[in-house]
């Protein structure tokens, strides 16, 4: 069969880089309107700085039943003029966000239009996801707790993998403060914010632990002035990624002893930053879920767990049991190279549409029943 890629098409050609507030709009307005039809009402989130997060509730509700939240992005990488085509052969579709997400939020949108009745199935599409959610995160938080299920719509793995488990990702910032001197005739009047960046850089790299698949990274560094003086100021960038929630523990208790221990005497410290997205990890209820969701779909879903983070970890944080990877599977993220196969896209609106109507027709286990 040939399916028609014109309406998702339309939407890939608008840019809808993070910071183009306009674009990220009239993506949502478009997607606004597809799920209006299918009798949605879209509650706007505005943002101060980004565009509107889109918050959609069901057209009906039905009782005692769980609550499903299906969980987006209308963001993308791309600044205007960098990539902004829309493209297929026969195997792909090319362009920004094929995959990254609006192919995801397309797959959403069609596999929803097959169901005769829709319940208990909400929808939550954030603006700034792209740029670490830092706007949305407190709306994604507030909103997932409140739903038993969350289904992110980030791209498949290159079998139809979900994902079961994503890092946690936290950025930080430190400020070292020292003495200026200079080095040859005052050498003993300087306090070396330099030397204090260097030991500091070293303690937070051997944080790294890859077994536990932990890693800090100290990705930039800037201090001093020129070779004659000792350096007064020193700046780093770093982040930090964990697997566990026990490292994360570890790691940010680390991180906060490191900067308030000074290993030049004199030198002051302080610490910008924190989590960006909590580490979203393996657990029980998820399993169950995914058995669900096989018996439903009536296909095995394979599972992965995935370095980056997503909104899915933010949802998982909040309490809500959470699968992402449920757009269509694609390669060339973040690049202009994106693309995203029209096979699995096909395949996700079909697995989705599957998981929504035996949701709809079974009372999800694990639930409470007065039967
Ligand atoms: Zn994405």
């Amino acid at each position: 069969m040939e399916y028609d890629f014109s309406e998702l098409a339309e939407v890939i050609r608008i840019n809808s880089y993070t910071k183009n507030v306009e674009g990220v709009n009239r993506v949502g307005e478009l997607f606004r309107e597809k799920l209006e039809e299918l009798g949605y009402d879209c509650e706007k989130i505005r943002s101060e700085i980004y565009g509107d997060h889109l918050y959609f509730h069901a057209p009906s509700t039905r009782e005692g039943k769980g609550r499903i939240l299906l969980l987006g992005h209308l963001d993308t990488v791309f600044p205007p003029g960098t990539f902004e085509e829309f493209r297929e052969d026969g195997e792909w579709i090319y362009g920004p966000g094929v995959c990254d997400m609006k192919g995801g939020i397309m797959v959403m949108v069609e596999a929803l239009r097959t169901l005769p009745e829709i319940a208990n199935i909400d929808i939550l599409l954030v603006s700034d996801e792209e740029i670490g959610s830092d706007d949305s995160r407190v709306h994604t938080r507030r909103i997932a707790g409140e739903y038993d299920y969350t289904l992110v719509f980030e791209a498949a793995g290159p079998h139809g993998e979900v994902v079961t488990g994503r890092k946690g990702i936290g950025t930080f910032y430190i400020d070292i403060d020292g003495r200026a001197a200079h080095a040859g005739n005052n050498y003993r009047d300087g306090i070396d914010a330099n030397a204090e960046l260097a030991h500091k850089l070293l303690s937070l790299v051997n944080l790294t632990d890859v077994e536990e698949g932990t890693t800090v990274n100290v990705g930039k560094i800037e201090g001093g002035i020129g070779a004659n003086t000792i350096s007064p100021h020193a700046h780093m960038v770093f982040e930090a990624r964990f697997t566990k929630a026990s490292e994360r523990d570890r790691v940010l208790q680390s991180i906060n002893q490191i900067v308030n221990t000074p290993f030049i005497p004199g030198t002051k410290a302080t610490l910008r930053g924190g989590l960006q997205r909590d580490v979203m990890e393996e657990n029980r209820a998820q399993r169950e879920f995914l058995k669900l969701l096989e018996e439903w779909s009536g296909k095995t879903i394979p599972t992965e767990r995935r370095g980056g983070g997503s909104d899915a970890n933010i949802a998982a944080s909040a309490g809500s049991t959470t699968l992402d990877g449920f757009g269509p599977y694609g390669d060339g993220d973040h690049t202009i190279h994106e693309r995203a196969s029209k096979r699995s896209y096909m395949d996700r609106i079909e697995l989705v549409s599957s998981i929504f109507r035996g949701f709809l027709a079974h009372q999800p286990s694990g639930r409470s029943t007065s039967s």
